[in-house]
């Protein structure tokens, strides 16, 4: 498809990116199994470390190529790059713009694999400083801006907490000082959310969760101006080697064909079970930012279509029992990762690492819950069955 600009959001899902296989004249992108390509006649000027060139698939891949096209027209970005797991897609970017004195203002509450390389990794290594700040409070953010803050790094909403930032103000807040905004936004995907048009510069997902959907490939992606994207392409593809499978890619394009059909009902669900949850006498909390309870409930209006499939929840009860429940459910999987289409459920309990930067209702430990495609009251029914095994 030459012209996506002029199509809507469902069918650019459909169509970006695929094309007719010149060989076969087969209407879908086949997959291209392959670590290199044929090398033009005189090589003799040909740049070996291109990461737009098929030449190794370490530099690219063809369909990745055709992967980082629909998902650059799904965040209305320049430009993509499409690398093996959402953490290799953060690291990229954090080794890409962050240099020796640099300093980092992050989100207190965000992926763990990011509060390590943030707050321990690169500090130790490289003595780059890192702020952990509240990020739903841009008072905080302000406050903690310095000359040499090269980015600002928010995961909305943010996983477990659901916390909401403003993307908005956090953007203008970091131009301010010349830093770049670079937006987690894993939890909502393109359909829910759209960064790039409230003022970030790069948006990361992993799109092992909803990008892909199925639950059955690995892959991260940045979006984002050509100048930027390219950067991470050499440092995080060529450089680091953080290259994705081109299966994987393939399993994702077919993934994301579906994704407002899939976040639609996974936001429609959620917020049927956030409120059925709500309602319980054993509840302790429900973090879900379609509820009006959620603190950030206004700002999610503003910046969000819907509400997505995550939530965290809590139970009166102490860790034995939380554990019960999650064993005693028998439609739920107990199982990492969201964005599926099974639901998911973990109990992070009271001793994780960063029990300290959660909210007070979080400190008897948490279940992170992703709600996935089955039917609400199937649902609703196991949530119930399990609660009823634990004398509720
Ligand atoms: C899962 C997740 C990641 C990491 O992605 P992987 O594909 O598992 O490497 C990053 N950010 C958020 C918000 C996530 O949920």
């Amino acid at each position: 498809m030459t012209d996506s600009k002029k199509f809507s959001f469902r069918t650019k899902c459909v169509h970006t990116g695929n094309g007719i296989d010149k060989e076969t004249g087969a209407i879908r992108r086949p997959l291209t199994m392959a670590n290199s390509y044929r090398l033009p006649e005189d090589a003799s000027t040909l740049n070996w470390s291109d990461p737009n060139q098929l030449v190794y698939t370490r530099n690219t891949s063809a369909n990745q190529i055709y992967l980082q096209e629909k998902l650059a027209a799904l965040e209305g970005g320049e430009d993509c790059v499409v690398l093996g797991s959402g953490v290799a897609a953060l690291a990229g970017v954090f080794f890409t713009f962050l240099e020796q004195g640099a300093h980092i203002i992050c989100s207190n509450v965000s992926y763990i694999a990011v509060y390590r390389l943030l707050q321990e990794y690169f500090p130790a290594k490289y003595g780059i400083e890192t702020s952990l700040v509240d990020t739903a409070d841009l008072a905080a953010v302000k406050q903690a801006l310095r000359p040499n803050t090269k980015i600002i790094h928010i995961e909305t909403p943010g996983n477990p907490t659901t916390r909401v930032s403003d993307i908005d103000g956090i953007a203008k807040l970091a131009h301010s000082v010349g830093a770049l905004l670079t937006v987690d936004s894993t939890f909502a995907s393109p359909y829910l959310q759209q960064p790039l048009a409230l003022g970030a510069d790069l948006v990361i997902h992993s799109l092992t969760k909803y990008i892909n959907g199925h639950g059955d490939a690995m892959g991260g992606a940045v979006i984002g101006r050509t100048e930027l994207i390219d950067k991470i392409k050499r440092q995080a593809m060529v450089n680091l080697g953080g290259v994705i499978s081109p299966f994987n890619a393939w399993l994702i394009m077919r993934g994301v064909v579906t994704l407002p059909l899939r976040m639609k009902q996974h936001s429609e669900t959620a917020l049927e079970v956030a409120r059925f949850l709500e309602a319980q006498p054993a509840v302790a909390f429900v973090a879900y930012p379609g509820l009006a309870s959620h603190p950030q409930h206004e700002i999610a209006q503003k910046q969000m279509s819907m509400f997505s499939g995550v939530m965290a929840f809590g139970l009166k009860v102490d860790v034995a029992t939380h554990n019960k429940f999650v064993n005693s459910l028998e439609l739920i999987v107990p199982a990492v990762s969201v964005g599926h289409d099974e639901s998911l459920i973990v109990y992070v309990g009271p001793d994780d690492e960063r029990n300290h930067f959660y909210p007070p209702e979080f400190q008897n430990g948490h279940l992170r819950f992703s709600i996935g495609l089955e039917a609400a009251e199937d649902i609703i029914d196991d949530l119930k069955q399990a609660l009823a095994k634990c004398g509720f």
